[in-house]
């Protein structure tokens, strides 16, 4: 079970939803949020349990053009504007 909050970018108002630390474990694969440089988005990695994170692939363009390090909403940037996240409250859980 993860919990994710909502984010928006001071910047631009992009809007996500991710986990505070950028992975958590969820009932079927371990989830991480990467930056992708080709569309620019948060974008959201699913890992079966068992497997390693190898080579993540941009699940929105196919890109293998992702950050190296796991994106997290606290310390990392916007990947549109270069601008910090804010919580915006809400908050979800997700099996
Ligand atoms: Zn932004
Ligand atoms: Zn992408």
């Amino acid at each position: 079970m993860a919990v994710l909050k909502e984010y928006k970018c001071s910047g631009c108002g992009y809007e996500i939803s991710a986990t505070p630390t950028g992975h958590d474990m969820l009932m079927l694969a371990d989830l991480f949020h990467f930056a992708c440089k080709d569309c620019r988005q948060i974008v959201d990695v699913y890992v079966p349990h068992g497997k390693k994170l190898d080579e993540p692939v941009c699940p929105k363009c196919s890109s293998k053009n992702l950050d190296k390090q796991v994106w997290n909403p606290i310390t990392g940037k916007c990947p549109k504007c270069n601008g910090s996240f804010e919580e915006t409250g809400k908050v979800w859980m997700m099996d």
